[in-house]
């Protein structure tokens, strides 16, 4: 049995990792201070005597012994990251040298959650972890792109200098249940709006893709990386190189719902990334990973999700 942190373990992914853990046999710690994650979100382990959750913001220093750190406190969806940019900016930054300083005192591995964002805007299709991307340093999205890239360099000197034991993942967009029903993402938005009967809120011509993985996928992708050997750090693409264009993404999602509502066509926010795949050849030879879940199938688990969610309300 290993002991394991989890920064974040009340947001979408990290209940979802939490859960993982536990049901392998773990002790787990979700350290969280509640900004986007919700306790509703891991109430359901709650009567585990091997969880425990602790409200700290990763910004400030704490101190525990694990065996694992897996390090995803800080907000994910773009109205959420620029809602307090200087806060967003310090989870990352300062969160990573907090954590990265844990482990090099207790010895523990550590997992960085970063992003496909590294690469921006991105000019080379699909992306390989050898780009170097394309990032607006002053723009409205750099907050969140510019404090994942430092903590990538975090991670790599913490590697370097002090023999941290480190892994990088480069996550592309994730969906699934719990995620937040206002947290603004494209996916999130658009079941709740179809499931409602209201306009699904297209943003430009909706031309711009992504690829779309389900977070069961990404999560075992997170974890093989976690077992992989210390020679091995990444970063490593965990991605579904499924692309689709986001209008693609509204039919889809009114047609397996069944919905009425329209698609209407919003001014598309600034610096929005035109396109984004992920290539996974590292990861397949390296971690022996691959997602499983097509988008049609991962859309229907979320839909139900959230058809419960609102019929709560
Ligand atoms: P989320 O917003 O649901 O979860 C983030 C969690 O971190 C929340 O529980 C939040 O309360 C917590 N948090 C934020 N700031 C904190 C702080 N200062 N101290 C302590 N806790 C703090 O987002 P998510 O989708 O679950 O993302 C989890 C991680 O994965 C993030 O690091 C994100 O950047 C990364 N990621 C996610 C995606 C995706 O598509 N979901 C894509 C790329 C990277
Ligand atoms: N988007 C949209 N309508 C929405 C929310 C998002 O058209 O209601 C678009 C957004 O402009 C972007 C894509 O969907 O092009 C993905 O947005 P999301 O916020 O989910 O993630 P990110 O931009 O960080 O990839």
């Amino acid at each position: 049995m290993k002991r394991i942190l989890v920064t974040g373990g009340a947001g979408f992914v990290g209940s979802h990792l939490c859960e993982r853990l536990l049901n392998e046999g773990n002790e787990v710690i979700s350290l969280d201070n509640y900004f986007t994650g919700q306790k509703k979100n891991i109430e359901h382990l709650m009567d585990n005597h091997y969880f425990e959750i602790i409200r700290h913001d990763v910004t400030m220093p704490f101190f525990i012994e694990v065996d694992e750190i897996y390090n995803l406190a800080c907000p994910a969806s773009p109205v959420h990251y620029q809602h307090n940019p200087i806060k967003t900016v310090k989870t990352s930054v300062m969160g990573a040298v907090n954590m990265l300083g844990l482990a090099k005192r207790i010895n523990a591995k550590i997992l960085q959650a970063s992003t496909s964002e590294v690469y921006g805007d991105p000019q080379v299709h699909p992306q390989t972890e050898d780009y170097w991307g394309y990032v607006n340093p002053i723009g409205v999205r750099s907050c969140y792109d510019e404090g994942k890239r430092v903590a990538e360099t975090l991670f790599v000197n913490y590697n370097m200098q002090n023999n941290v034991r480190i892994k990088i993942i480069r996550i592309f967009n994730t969906y699934g249940p719990r995620m937040h029903p206002n947290d603004g993402r494209v996916v999130s938005n658009f079941i709740v709006q179809a499931l409602k009967g209201k306009d699904l809120t297209v943003y430009g011509n909706g031309d711009q893709t992504r690829s779309f993985q389900y977070v069961d996928d990404l999560i075992n992708g997170m974890t093989k990386m976690m077992d992989t050997g210390d020679d091995f750090t990444g970063p490593v693409n965990i991605g579904n190189p499924g692309e689709f264009t986001i209008l693609e993404l509204a039919n889809k999602v009114i047609d397996i719902i069944g919905s009425k509502s329209k698609i209407i066509f919003n001014d598309l926010p600034f610096d929005d990334p035109m396109q984004r795949q992920p290539n996974i050849s590292l990861a397949k030879s390296s971690l022996n990973w691959e997602p499983k879940i097509k988008l049609e199938d991962g859309l229907k688990h979320t839909i139900d999700f959230f058809d419960k969610l609102l019929k709560e309300e």
